[in-house]
């Protein structure tokens, strides 16, 4: 068996392992079941690359991602390793090379789309050629609640069995809930030897911005990056292509991509993305997965992720190279009641609901953080850090204030309106502003009427986006999205704790202060 090490270098040219990598590399060489969850960019294909080569038999490795399979085996083969793709992609010619040198037993790495797996030929065939290790590649498709659900993936488990070997499969979805789920999966249950590190990526920058004016943000945003590679990411189709023609206009280079577009029309965006300097992609989640750029040097969102293992999947695709890369995420209350009603209007059972709510949870706690944004992100990964110094609340601290007077002054406007409005009305009513509205609903004799004078209406905004930020106050789709109380909440409301608020954010899209002194 030649020595991992000296591999690194001679065949992949790197003078040390990534964090991580090593016992992992370990791990899959010492024939262990496991499962390696690693950030994006993290350097995940080395950890199945380098034991194929120092084992013996033929490694297979399965992924959905066609053209990366394609740049792995093309990278492989120009450093001299024997490796090669069954895929739709496949010339016949190509086909028959991969078969010769299967039978020739030259093989190291078989890389193999997950349709292949449909057919039983290819387990006699994976058997024949004397696999000795199955490397998974994406493992969390194997999860038919995730946006990648690929039903193929449920036969790896059973070929696993059938060819008793070890498998190794990585992912970078790091939730509890998808790691159970490949482990049932993938494994048959039985614990793998699991990998969860190297999380934290110093090199991005974190940032977020309450979203007041998406477009001029994003313009702002690409103007002072010009000619450097970046993605937009939007929550709709139409936003991709709104977004990228003005970024034209502000004479950028851009273009848009979506899952509504026809196959090569996006193929031809990906291909210009990786050979160009400077394009900036606008477009929805269907953009990623396989994205293998290592100079994206930014990444913004117009619109919130649907969760916090989606934002860090997401900026994750920045800075690969490791110099510095910046992110911007914008936020507001429609965003959140965007990313609620989806969950609540999903089809998915009550517990997976109550489980996507609190991943939201999550990016809110995030977006609404108080300190260093790193701390929050690893500390939701179960990786503790200092204050970073690379994070826009590092840069400059958030100004706080004592916010358990209005945020109980908010509530008693929810509860005495019977939870049956949304923010503004409740706001009008806290501000004594005697809308038509108001009026028709006798709001204007409530105790409530009128005590929320000392902040603005946009402060007023402010707070309930902060409030819906940290679930005391959620939309009910019932309700055609009134805002009602959670359990979350009822502490303040009865006085038994305190809550502290930023006021910063109030103050950002306001032309007088906010919250006077
Ligand atoms: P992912 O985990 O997203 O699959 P890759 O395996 O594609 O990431 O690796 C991301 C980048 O990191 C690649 O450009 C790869 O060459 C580089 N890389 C991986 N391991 C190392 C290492 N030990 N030293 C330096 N660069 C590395
Ligand atoms: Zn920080």
């Amino acid at each position: 068996m030649q020595h991992p090490r000296a591999l690194l270098a001679s065949i992949f040219g790197f003078g040390a392992f990534r964090p991580g990598q090593e016992e992992i590399v370990d791990a899959v060489l010492a024939g262990r079941d496991t499962l390696a969850i690693m950030p994006t960019g993290g350097g995940k294909s080395l950890c199945f690359q380098l034991p194929a080569l120092c084992r013996g038999g033929v490694t297979v490795v399965i992924s959905p991602l066609i053209a990366l399979m394609r740049d792995q085996v093309r990278s492989l083969r120009e450093a001299g390793v024997e490796a090669g793709a069954l895929t739709s992609g496949n010339t016949d010619e190509e086909t028959a090379e991969v078969f010769r040198a299967l039978d020739e037993g030259r093989l190291k790495l078989l890389y193999m789309a997950p349709e292949r797996l449909a057919s039983a030929a290819t387990t006699a065939l994976l058997r024949r050629i004397g696999t000795s290790l199955i490397a998974v590649d994406e493992a969390h498709c194997v999860s038919q609640w995730g946006h990648d659900f690929r039903p193929d993936y449920l036969r790896i488990g059973e070929l696993k069995r059938a060819l008793d070997v070890p498998l190794a499969a990585f992912t970078a979805t790091a939730d509890a809930e998808t790691r159970a789920e490949i482990v049932n999966r993938l494994f048959g249950g039985v614990e793998p030897a699991t990998f969860l590190r190297g999380f934290d990526r110093p090199n991005i920058h974190l940032a977020f911005a309450v979203k007041n004016s998406p477009r001029r943000q994003i313009l702002d945003f690409a103007g002072t990056r010009r000619g450097q590679s970046g993605i937009v990411y939007c929550a709709t189709r139409s936003r991709t292509e709104v977004l990228s023609q003005a970024l034209r206009e502000a004479g950028h280079s851009a273009c848009h991509y979506h899952g509504g577009m026809e196959a090569d029309e996006r193929r031809s965006v990906e291909v210009r993305f990786q050979q160009e300097d400077g394009l900036i992609v606008c477009a929805t989640i269907a953009f990623g997965m396989g994205i293998d750029k290592p100079d994206i040097r930014w990444v913004a969102h117009s619109d919130l992720s649907k969760s916090i293992e989606a934002y860090y999947q997401e900026i994750g695709r920045a800075g690969r190279d490791g110099a510095p890369a910046e992110t911007l995420t914008l936020y507001g209350p429609d965003d959140i009641r965007l990313r609620r009603s989806q969950i609540d209007e999903g089809i998915a059972p009550p517990e997976r609901k109550q489980a996507d709510h609190a991943r939201l949870n999550a990016l809110l706690g995030l977006a609404e953080a108080t300190g260093c944004r790193r701390q929050v992100l690893l500390g939701y990964f179960d990786e503790t850090a200092e204050p970073c110094g690379n994070c826009d609340l590092c840069d400059r601290p958030a100004q706080l204030f004592d916010a358990t007077d209005a945020v109980r002054k908010a509530l008693s406007a929810v509860l005495r309106t019977g939870e049956w409005f949304g923010a503004g009305h409740l706001i009008d009513i806290l501000t004594g502003n005697p809308t038509p509205k108001v009026q028709e609903k006798g709001h204007d004799q409530l105790p409530t009427f009128g005590v929320g004078r000392d902040l603005t209406k946009t402060g007023w905004g402010a707070v309930f986006r902060q409030m819906m930020g940290r679930d005391l106050l959620r939309p009910d789709p019932d309700r055609f999205g009134a805002l009602r109380m959670t359990d979350a909440a009822r502490p303040i409301l009865r006085g038994e704790m305190g809550i502290t608020l930023r006021s910063d954010t109030i103050q950002a899209d306001s032309s007088r202060p906010a919250v006077k002194a």
